[in-house]
Protein backbone atom coordinates (compact mmCIF):
# COMPACT_ATOMS: atom_id res chain seq x y z
CA UNK A 1 0.00 0.00 0.00
CA UNK A 2 1.17 3.31 -1.15
CA UNK A 3 2.16 5.51 1.95
CA UNK A 4 -0.32 8.55 1.74
CA UNK A 5 1.15 12.12 2.34
CA UNK A 6 -0.74 14.37 4.14
CA UNK A 7 -0.27 18.51 3.24
CA UNK A 8 1.35 20.47 6.05
CA UNK A 9 4.43 20.53 7.90
CA UNK A 10 4.94 17.65 9.84
CA UNK A 11 6.18 18.53 13.55
CA UNK A 12 8.13 15.70 16.27
CA UNK A 13 7.17 16.29 19.88
CA UNK A 14 10.90 17.39 20.19
CA UNK A 15 10.13 20.29 18.19
CA UNK A 16 6.90 21.34 20.76
CA UNK A 17 9.70 20.99 23.93
CA UNK A 18 12.59 23.04 21.95
CA UNK A 19 9.65 25.57 21.43
CA UNK A 20 10.67 25.78 17.97
CA UNK A 21 6.68 26.40 17.23
CA UNK A 22 4.20 28.29 19.06
CA UNK A 23 2.10 26.45 21.72
CA UNK A 24 -0.08 27.46 24.97
CA UNK A 25 -0.69 25.43 27.97
CA UNK A 26 -4.43 25.80 29.49
CA UNK A 27 -5.84 23.96 32.58
CA UNK A 28 -9.46 24.14 32.76
CA UNK A 29 -11.22 24.42 35.48
CA UNK A 30 -14.71 23.48 35.02
CA UNK A 31 -16.70 23.03 38.10
CA UNK A 32 -20.34 21.61 37.64
CA UNK A 33 -23.06 20.32 39.61
CA UNK A 34 -25.14 17.56 38.39
CA UNK A 35 -28.57 16.46 39.47
CA UNK A 36 -28.76 12.78 40.42
CA UNK A 37 -32.44 12.59 39.91
CA UNK A 38 -35.35 10.71 41.96
CA UNK A 39 -33.90 7.11 41.80
CA UNK A 40 -30.34 7.39 42.37
CA UNK A 41 -30.94 10.59 44.79
CA UNK A 42 -32.52 7.59 47.26
CA UNK A 43 -29.94 5.03 46.37
CA UNK A 44 -27.05 7.47 47.50
CA UNK A 45 -29.44 8.73 50.59
CA UNK A 46 -30.01 4.78 52.01
CA UNK A 47 -25.49 4.17 51.00
CA UNK A 48 -25.39 6.78 53.67
CA UNK A 49 -27.39 4.49 56.02
CA UNK A 50 -25.87 1.56 55.09
CA UNK A 51 -28.52 -0.24 53.30
CA UNK A 52 -29.26 -0.51 49.55
CA UNK A 53 -32.38 -0.37 47.57
CA UNK A 54 -33.70 -1.15 44.32
CA UNK A 55 -36.67 -0.25 42.19
CA UNK A 56 -39.46 -2.50 41.02
CA UNK A 57 -41.35 -2.24 37.64
CA UNK A 58 -44.82 -3.03 38.41
CA UNK A 59 -45.13 -3.95 34.37
CA UNK A 60 -43.22 -6.50 34.35
CA UNK A 61 -41.54 -6.68 38.31
CA UNK A 62 -38.37 -6.53 36.95
CA UNK A 63 -36.14 -4.97 40.49
CA UNK A 64 -33.71 -2.51 39.02
CA UNK A 65 -30.44 -2.11 40.75
CA UNK A 66 -29.16 0.64 41.00
CA UNK A 67 -32.66 1.77 41.03
CA UNK A 68 -34.30 3.10 37.75
CA UNK A 69 -37.06 5.98 37.44
CA UNK A 70 -38.02 4.23 33.96
CA UNK A 71 -38.40 1.08 33.10
CA UNK A 72 -35.88 0.19 29.98
CA UNK A 73 -38.05 -3.39 29.08
CA UNK A 74 -41.38 -1.56 29.79
CA UNK A 75 -41.09 2.05 28.77
CA UNK A 76 -43.12 2.99 31.72
CA UNK A 77 -41.97 4.62 35.67
CA UNK A 78 -41.04 1.89 37.80
CA UNK A 79 -42.76 1.97 41.08
CA UNK A 80 -41.75 1.20 44.79
CA UNK A 81 -38.46 1.11 45.79
CA UNK A 82 -37.18 -2.33 47.19
CA UNK A 83 -35.10 -2.91 50.32
CA UNK A 84 -32.34 -5.42 49.39
CA UNK A 85 -29.47 -7.03 51.38
CA UNK A 86 -25.87 -6.31 51.23
CA UNK A 87 -25.28 -9.55 49.76
CA UNK A 88 -24.35 -10.93 46.65
CA UNK A 89 -22.65 -13.09 43.70
CA UNK A 90 -19.48 -12.62 41.89
CA UNK A 91 -20.50 -12.44 38.22
CA UNK A 92 -17.50 -11.79 36.94
CA UNK A 93 -13.88 -10.50 38.51
CA UNK A 94 -10.62 -8.57 37.64
CA UNK A 95 -7.36 -8.84 39.16
CA UNK A 96 -5.41 -5.77 38.18
CA UNK A 97 -1.90 -4.58 38.25
CA UNK A 98 -2.62 -1.38 37.74
CA UNK A 99 -4.49 1.37 40.01
CA UNK A 100 -7.09 3.70 38.84
CA UNK A 101 -4.89 6.12 37.22
CA UNK A 102 -3.14 3.11 34.71
CA UNK A 103 0.41 2.75 37.30
CA UNK A 104 1.56 -0.53 37.94
CA UNK A 105 0.93 -1.70 41.33
CA UNK A 106 2.69 -4.28 43.10
CA UNK A 107 -0.35 -5.81 45.37
CA UNK A 108 -2.98 -6.14 42.92
CA UNK A 109 -6.48 -4.74 43.26
CA UNK A 110 -9.50 -6.91 43.00
CA UNK A 111 -12.46 -5.53 40.88
CA UNK A 112 -16.16 -7.66 40.14
CA UNK A 113 -19.34 -7.06 38.89
CA UNK A 114 -21.60 -8.60 41.44
CA UNK A 115 -25.43 -9.45 41.02
CA UNK A 116 -27.14 -8.17 44.76
CA UNK A 117 -29.19 -10.33 46.06
CA UNK A 118 -33.05 -9.44 45.51
CA UNK A 119 -32.01 -7.60 42.71
CA UNK A 120 -33.21 -8.96 39.10
CA UNK A 121 -30.33 -10.73 37.06
CA UNK A 122 -27.99 -8.72 34.60
CA UNK A 123 -28.14 -5.30 37.05
CA UNK A 124 -24.07 -6.40 37.87
CA UNK A 125 -22.69 -3.78 40.36
CA UNK A 126 -19.30 -2.95 39.86
CA UNK A 127 -17.44 -2.65 42.92
CA UNK A 128 -13.98 -3.82 44.83
CA UNK A 129 -13.03 -7.20 46.27
CA UNK A 130 -11.18 -7.04 49.54
CA UNK A 131 -10.31 -9.29 52.52
CA UNK A 132 -9.93 -12.05 49.89
CA UNK A 133 -6.57 -14.52 48.64
CA UNK A 134 -6.32 -13.72 44.75
CA UNK A 135 -6.52 -17.16 44.51
CA UNK A 136 -9.85 -17.48 46.24
CA UNK A 137 -11.79 -15.00 44.19
CA UNK A 138 -14.08 -17.35 41.51
CA UNK A 139 -17.03 -17.06 39.73
CA UNK A 140 -20.30 -17.66 41.52
CA UNK A 141 -18.55 -16.72 45.26
CA UNK A 142 -21.15 -15.37 47.66
CA UNK A 143 -19.72 -12.23 49.19
CA UNK A 144 -21.26 -9.40 51.44
CA UNK A 145 -20.54 -5.83 51.83
CA UNK A 146 -18.17 -3.95 54.21
CA UNK A 147 -19.39 -0.55 55.26
CA UNK A 148 -17.50 2.41 56.03
CA UNK A 149 -18.06 3.37 59.71
CA UNK A 150 -21.41 5.44 59.89
CA UNK A 151 -19.64 9.03 60.89
CA UNK A 152 -17.54 8.76 57.35
CA UNK A 153 -20.62 7.77 54.98
CA UNK A 154 -21.01 10.19 52.49
CA UNK A 155 -23.32 8.92 50.29
CA UNK A 156 -21.53 7.52 47.54
CA UNK A 157 -21.27 4.22 46.53
CA UNK A 158 -17.50 4.07 48.38
CA UNK A 159 -19.14 4.34 51.26
CA UNK A 160 -18.81 0.19 51.02
CA UNK A 161 -14.90 0.08 51.19
CA UNK A 162 -15.32 -3.37 49.18
CA UNK A 163 -17.05 -6.70 49.21
CA UNK A 164 -15.87 -9.77 50.94
CA UNK A 165 -16.45 -13.53 50.83
CA UNK A 166 -19.26 -14.41 52.74
CA UNK A 167 -18.98 -17.55 54.92
CA UNK A 168 -22.15 -20.03 54.93
CA UNK A 169 -25.00 -19.42 53.98
ZN1 LIG B 1 -40.90 -3.38 33.28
Amino acid sequence: MAERVWPGTPLTSRDLTEGKVITERWRPEAQYEWSTGESMSHFLAELKEGRLVGRRCDECQLVYFPPMSFCRECFVRTGDFVKLKDTGTVETFSISYLDTDARRIEEPIFVAVISIDGASEKMGFMHYLGDVDKDAIKIGMKVKAVWKPKEERVGSVRDILHFKPRRGR
